[in-house]
């Protein structure tokens, strides 16, 4: 469903990523780590051009990513966002947040996004708050209202960046627990994330990335129990 070819991106004269090749079936599970700067961010934000790759190819359910306004589209109305820092709308409810793009992008009527909405509010757990403002939220239940929202456009697939890192350790396990049922329930999903634990629980591969490159490409048990390269130890060992 997603395919990157030879895929690069440069800062000026910096080479944040260098000849990423990577498949990703539909239903399948991507678990993406490595050291702070190795380019993970850049990576995940290529695949839905908000940052445009400027090498090679990438590919989402067989629609080329291009630039073409059209395409670009399309694409980011088939692949769900969940950053570090939520990103929730401030000036609107909680419910209001999982309208907006079901309804502006998909054209969607009100009564119908809003069915759809509390039905998946209601999956992340959440149902109760949906006429809040975030600020009235934990962030746990902040970023099961943007992962909610991501669900909301019935994207095909989900993209995480460090989505428990800013939170509060109480409040990490609340939103892995939507991950974990989100991952059972067949989504195709790439996370950056160093929970290591969710990771060996739901992932299909792993991918360690160092200075822009994907170093190593393994299933969790390969990649935790004996990882092939000086690079991957290194990170794991500082993991512990
Ligand atoms: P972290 O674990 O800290 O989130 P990361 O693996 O997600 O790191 P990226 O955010 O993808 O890393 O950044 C990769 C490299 O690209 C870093 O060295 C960063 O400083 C650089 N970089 C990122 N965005 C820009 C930008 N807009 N302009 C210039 N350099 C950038
Ligand atoms: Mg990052």
């Amino acid at each position: 469903i997603i395919r990157l070819a030879n895929v690069g991106k440069n800062y000026g004269d910096f080479r944040v990523l260098q000849n990423i090749n990577l498949s990703i079936a539909k239903g399948e599970k991507i678990v993406i780590c490595g050291p702070s700067g190795s380019g993970k961010s850049t990576l995940i934000r290529c695949i839905n051009h908000l940052s445009p790759h400027d090498v090679g190819t990438i590919h989402v359910n067989n629609v080329e990513l291009d630039g073409k306004n059209k395409n670009v589209g399309a694409i980011r109305c088939e692949v769900g966002m969940v950053f570090q820092n939520f990103n929730l709308f401030p000036h609107l409810t909680v419910l209001e947040n999982c309208l907006l793009a079901p309804m502006k992008v998909r054209g969607k009527s009100r009564a119908q996004a809003e069915e759809t909405a509390m039905r998946l509010l209601g999956r992340v757990h959440i149902a109760e708050q949906a006429h809040k403002m975030p600020s009235q939220l934990s962030g746990g239940q902040q970023q099961r209202v943007a992962i909610a929202r991501a669900l909301c456009m019935e994207p095909e697939v989900m993209l995480f960046d460090e989505p428990t890192s800013a939170l509060d350790p109480e409040m990490v396990g609340e939103v892995l627990d939507v991950m974990v049922e989100l991952a059972r329930g067949g989504m195709t999903m790439l996370c950056v994330t160093h929970e290591m634990g969710f990771a060996r629980k739901v992932a299909d591969r792993i991918i360690f990335m160092d200075a822009g490159q994907v170093v190593e490409i393994a299933t969790p048990d390969e990649f935790f129990d004996a990882p092939k390269t000086d690079r991957a130890r290194n990170f794991l060992s500082q993991l512990m």
